[in-house]
């Protein structure tokens, strides 16, 4: 028996967009950010459930205004998140245990997986979710990325360039990343018990917490996360080219 859940995080503050509302309700297109990861996961062949991870105080508001209203079916927990996305990656996988331990009892499923996914990616997709799935039935754990069409460089605490890794080797990391739930489980525990490291990604937490090799796998550069107002024009564009394709 195989078993995926999704833990869609929007606990964040999303201070950089610069508005009131947090950025996980902006409206894009009629619907709210949100909405978008949530609907694929819905409509997706590989994921079982859901936990919802927000803000402080929220679950009522997620419930009833984008959980009901719109009809997902999956969300199984919705679940307060922390300070950093680290902590709300932590809650939202204590969630999981509580609901598959009293679902599933001592009948674990053979593969469990996990999906962490930043909610502020509307534009995932099912073959992304394809992807990922058979890798992380290869590897246990593996990260949505591309490789970077920009040069990068690192730079010193006074902003002067240090290094020029090689761009065939610069991949930008995006969501979802998707764990063996029992290895990533195993991995946030350390950290929370030892907070040693700075992070910000999940993949970080495996490659440091319990020294597995994390393996890449190709997005999409459409796969963008909402951060500044530029992004939700651009979303705007994305969401009417796929109302036109369908
Ligand atoms: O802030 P940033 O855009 O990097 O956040 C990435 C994702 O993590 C967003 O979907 C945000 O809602 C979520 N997050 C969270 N809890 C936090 C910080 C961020 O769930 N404390």
């Amino acid at each position: 028996m195989k078993h995926c859940t999704a833990i869609a995080l929007a606990g964040g503050q999303g201070r950089r967009m610069g508005t009131n509302i947090q950025k996980q309700y902006l409206d894009i297109s009629g619907k709210p950010l949100l909405y978008y990861s949530l609907h694929v996961f819905e409509e997706s062949e590989i994921i079982d459930d859901i936990v919802l991870v927000v803000g402080e105080g929220q679950e009522e508001y997620v419930r009833k205004e984008i959980v009901d209203r719109y009809g997902f079916t999956k969300v199984v927990g919705i679940v307060e998140g922390g300070k950093e996305r680290y902590d709300s990656v932590w809650a939202g996988l204590q969630a999981v245990q509580v609901l598959q331990n009293s679902h599933f009892g001592t009948e674990e499923p053979e593969e469990n997986y996990v999906f962490i996914h930043d909610s502020a990616r509307p534009f995932v997709t099912e073959a992304i979710l394809e992807r990922a799935y058979g890798k992380v039935r290869e590897c246990k754990a593996c990260v949505v990325g591309m490789p970077s069409k920009d040069t990068v460089k690192l730079v010193d605490e006074h902003v002067f360039a240090k290094e020029t890794p090689d761009r065939n080797y610069v991949w930008i990391i995006q969501t979802p990343q998707v764990f063996d739930t029992s290895l990533i489980f195993e991995a946030y525990s350390r950290l929370m018990r030892e907070k040693c490291i700075q992070v910000t990604d999940d993949a970080m937490v495996v490659e440091q917490m319990m020294r597995l090799p994390v393996k890449m796998v190709e997005g999409s550069y459409e796969n963008i996360k909402i951060t500044t107002p530029e992004d939700l024009d651009i979303a705007e564009v994305f969401v009417k080219r796929g109302r036109e394709k369908s």
